[in-house]
């Protein structure tokens, strides 16, 4: 009997190092360095957060994703996750270790995909956490439908050369280099004819036009970027993967950093459940706690049973992800757990949002921000509505139409056939009367 929802006391000492370490030292990050997470570190920052990621790796918690070849400790998934609900409660904890989206999923490919030249120029110093990456993949006409893109690149002699718009290149403007993805052959299917391309941002004809801000944040002060890539000139070394082999590395990218992110939001969730139940207790209305009151008492068993779910199906994904050791085997689970996310981090952020009154709808408390946080997880890495497609596709793999007229399941076909099984007893029964 295997099954076993313990996690083994040396991990969980860890575990409870890292509770401890981020809530201590590494959630006052976010308070200090709001929006500074993927900028070089440097000065003052590099003062403060060097010897909290040196903490880290002595404690054998530093991108624990990534197997020991990559620097890692080849962890899995599942401990991975049981560490990122720990870190999704702050904006810099992945970053503290080393497991900060997007650029572990760009380092991801790399690893797959790179050469050992590639690898030694983008990988290792991103591993090292001294530089970050953007990936370039949306275009303002197309983003959820891949085969819409337009960006070219065609070759010249030994170079190619890169021509077209991008669109929500995430920290872009503080990247070091970006993969694009570019149509490099239009008589094939887009499937096969469009390559990805490691770029450094400095590369002539990279043009960052605009700096889009999310909701609260100043117009052109954000951090996606709508990019224009101007005659933008790389050697054919800087082709990842093989040309036409954009769709398939995709494909490996977006299904790590979508469980991961899944992952963080179970730790962001449970956030917003303790300020609601903080909150139901401290507070008196009409004669009694808010915590006596049922509506309340709704909220919070809702929100409780909501994320207990959640946890448990990601907790589950991660496992089959080791298991397995192949993402396309648990398409169907990552994809699901993408679904559920914004449903569930929204869901619990405005009821935590609701019982604090007024004050909770303030930019003093982090509700709408989550709620945000819950309608941008319902777009990066792909629409909701995508992945319900995906789901549902996969889900219907297991099962054949009927042959005749009538469902399987029909009653009156179901009880005749039952009636001739037991044809011999009825009968028996039936001349007794
Ligand atoms: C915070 C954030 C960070 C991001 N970071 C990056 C990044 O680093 N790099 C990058 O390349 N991209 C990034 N993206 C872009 C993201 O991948 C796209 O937003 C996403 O793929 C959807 O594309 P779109 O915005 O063009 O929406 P569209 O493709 O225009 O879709 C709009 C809506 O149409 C509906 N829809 C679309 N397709 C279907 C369908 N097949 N069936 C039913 N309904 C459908 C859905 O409601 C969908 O939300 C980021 C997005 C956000 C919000």
């Amino acid at each position: 009997m295997a099954w076993d929802f313990e996690t083994d006391p040396e991990y969980q000492r860890k575990l409870d190092w890292a509770d401890e370490f981020v809530r201590e030292e590494v959630e006052p990050l976010d308070l200090v360095w709001e929006h500074e997470q993927f900028v070089p570190l440097e000065g003052a920052r590099r003062a403060a957060i060097e010897p909290l990621k040196k903490q880290v790796r002595e404690q054998g918690l530093w991108a624990t994703h990534l197997g020991p070849d990559l620097g890692g400790q080849g962890y899995g998934q599942l401990k991975l996750a049981l560490l990122n609900e720990i870190l999704g409660r702050s904006s810099w904890a992945p970053i503290v270790f080393g497991c900060q989206a997007p650029d572990t999923g760009n380092a991801e490919i790399i690893a797959h995909y790179g050469t050992s030249e590639q690898k030694q120029r983008y990988l290792r110093p991103l591993l090292e956490g001294e530089l970050f990456s953007s990936y370039s993949m949306t275009e303002p006409q197309a983003g959820a439908d891949p085969t819409r893109f337009e960006t070219r690149a065609v070759r010249d002699g030994d170079d190619w050369i890169i021509n077209g718009w991008k669109f929500f290149s995430s920290n872009a403007k503080t990247a070091a280099f970006l993969i694009v993805m570019a149509v490099t052959n239009t008589d094939v299917s887009p499937y096969k004819g469009m390559s990805m391309f490691l770029v450094p941002t400095d590369t002539p004809g990279i043009n960052i036009e605009r700096n889009v801000g999310l909701y609260g944040e100043p117009i052109n002060g954000g951090s996606h970027a709508l990019i224009h890539y101007e005659n933008v000139r790389v050697p054919n070394e800087a082709l990842l993967g093989g040309e036409g082999q954009a769709f398939v590395i995709a494909q490996t990218r977006l299904g790590g950093g979508r469980i991961h992110h899944a992952m963080r939001t179970i730790g962001l969730a449970q956030q917003a459940i303790d300020m609601m139940c903080e909150r139901a207790l401290s507070r008196e209305t009409a004669g009694s706690r808010l915590a006596d009151k049922q509506f309340v008492q709704g909220y919070i068993a809702d929100s409780y049973a909501q994320l207990a779910q959640f946890r448990l199906f990601v907790l589950n994904t991660a496992w089959k992800i080791d298991k397995y050791n192949d993402y396309k085997k648990v398409r169907k689970d990552i994809a699901t757990a993408k679904i559920i996310m914004p449903t569930v981090l929204h869901d619990i952020a405005w009821r935590a949002m609701q019982i604090h009154g007024a004050l909770g709808t303030t930019n003093e408390m982090p509700f709408f921000r989550m709620i945000h946080g819950a309608g941008v997880m319902g777009l990066a890495d792909g629409p909701t509505e995508v992945h319900k497609g995906t789901v549902a596709k996969q889900v219907l793999r297991d099962y054949q139409p009927t042959d005749g007229m009538w469902p399987t399941q029909w009653i009156p076909a179901k009880q005749q056939a039952a009636r001739e099984k037991f044809a011999e007893f009825l009968e028996h029964e039936a001349g007794n009367l």
